[in-house]
């Protein structure tokens, strides 16, 4: 069992410097170092990490120097879901190579619950490079997040009761997935050959899992998708992947791994300084879910405001427009801005503007409304959208991040020392969480803020 702290962090520098009274620590003390192919994704993990009891802390790209902060766990935040596949390898190998540099015993690659990627990779070419660059000629592949209603049985990925392909995902404006067999998903992406360890063996037993992984390296399976319905499922699998050099997988693996380094739940692993400062909501995302609690927040009878990306590709500055809108209603409560849309429409602006230049266009000005809107005061700021978290967090110089508590599934509050130039000379937090596009309940958008309060 590892030292646990017991006061919590306040709201300074400290925060992310060395806090909890632990020592810097020497190299060898990182159990996990994760690396996460989007934002939304790295924070969905640290959450469940945190969950099982570690101490984590997420960066966005990969740092410069050693991490200065005692943790468990680490996830490099990386933007390369939707990356050419060669820079996707290149991001994951600078992020593997700094962590092996912190000394981290074993590495995680994680990806999306809906296994997101675009025909030409990424998670096959990333986990193929790092196996190579780890020298190990086996690993697991499993998107299971029961807590998200993502579930794996018979390699086929279910998202709630609808196989992956029929989820809504398959109108995903960066990532279409139109095939919910994940063996077969993921061995058009790689050299390897790519196996199966199914539900029957799951459920038997972690010795099962052991002997099933044994087998299939003997029949020379590179890559094996593990089945799992219920989070027993992952606490079985858990031990089975024991020093295993790479494990690749959702973030719902992560709720199985504490136990191997003898560390167990508790409440302190997630405790955040005290939020305060002016709250809002910044959404990119056009998934179902996002959908529903734009509306969710509108019917609700608070302020919102649509951004229109062929506005913006006329030129008009949107984002001046949004803030001159949001300054005076930030003062009574949370606002909403947002470019989420339905797959129709979004297909409209995609034929028109090209489906990246759409997509980057409306992240650039997502971005700025972020940076406009903290500039205002905001110090609760809600993000939707994987992407769009990215193109946020980048935008406000944001380095590291501290995990804590969990507001829906796969998501938690995180907190953020700013920059000096978005906090107007004085350094300052910023409680910040960054909502993957098809999690959390329809009231998400207000829920966020009373878990925070
Ligand atoms: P999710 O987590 O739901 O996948 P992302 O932010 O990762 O959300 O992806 C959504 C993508 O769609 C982003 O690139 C975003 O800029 C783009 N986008 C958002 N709104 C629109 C819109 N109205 N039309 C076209 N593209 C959009």
């Amino acid at each position: 069992m590892t030292e646990r702290r017991t006061e919590p962090p306040q709201a300074s520098e400290s925060s992310l410097k060395g806090q909890r009274g632990h020592a810097v620590p020497s190299v060898g003390t990182l159990f996990l170092g994760c690396i996460a192919d989007d934002f939304t994704g790295a924070s969905d993990l640290a959450n469940n990490l945190v969950r099982s009891g570690m101490r984590v802390v997420q960066t966005i790209g990969v740092p410069s120097g050693p991490l200065g902060v005692a943790v468990d766990a680490v996830v490099v935040a990386l933007k390369s879901r939707t990356n050419p596949p060669a820079e996707a390898v290149a991001q994951s190998l600078e992020a593997l190579a700094w962590l092996q540099a912190q000394g981290a015993q074993q590495i995680y690659f994680k990806y999306c619950s809906t296994f997101d990627s675009t025909e030409h990779g990424n998670i096959g070419p990333v986990t193929e490079a790092l196996m190579d660059a780890l020298g190990t000629d086996f690993t697991i592949a499993t998107p299971a997040f029961p807590d998200n209603n993502r579930t794996v049985f018979k390699g086929y990925l279910f998202a709630g009761d609808t196989l992956l392909s029929e989820s809504g995902m398959q109108n995903h404006p960066l990532t279409p997935m139109t095939d919910a067999n994940l063996v077969r998903v993921l061995q058009a992406q790689t050299r390897r050959v790519v196996g199966l360890i199914d539900y029957a063996v799951v459920a038997s037993g972690t010795d099962a899992v052991r002997e099933r992984i044994a087998q299939l390296k003997t029949a020379g399976v590179g890559m094996a998708i593990v089945d799992a319905i219920t989070n027993a499922d992952l606490m079985r699998l858990g031990p089975a992947l024991k020093g295993m050099p790479l494990v690749t997988a959702g973030s719902g693996v992560a709720l199985g791994l504490g136990q191997n380094f003898g560390i167990a739940p508790s409440v302190e692993a997630s405790q955040l300084p005290q939020a305060s400062g002016l709250k809002a909501v910044v959404s990119g995302s056009c998934s179902v879910a996002t959908n529903r609690q734009v509306r969710a927040f509108i019917a609700a009878g608070l302020p919102a405001l649509a951004i229109d990306p062929l506005r913006m590709a006329s030129g008009v500055d949107v984002a001046a427009e949004v803030l001159a809108w949001a300054g005076p209603l930030l003062q009574n409560g949370p606002v909403l801005v947002y470019s989420s849309d339905e797959s129709a429409a979004v297909k409209a602006v995609q034929q028109q503007l090209g489906a990246a230049a759409a997509g980057a266009l409306v992240e650039r000005t997502l971005a700025a409304i972020a940076c406009g809107l903290v500039g205002l005061g905001v110090r609760q700021l809600v993000v939707a959208g994987g992407e769009t978290a990215g193109a946020c967090v980048q935008a406000l110089g944001i380095m590291q991040m501290q995990i804590g508590p969990q507001i829906a599934p796969g998501v938690p509050w995180c907190f953020a020392l700013l920059p000096l130039s978005a906090s107007a000379g004085a350094a300052q937090g910023l409680h910040l969480t960054l909502k993957s596009g098809n999690f959390g309940a329809d009231d998400f958008f207000t829920q966020a803020f009373t878990v925070l309060a």
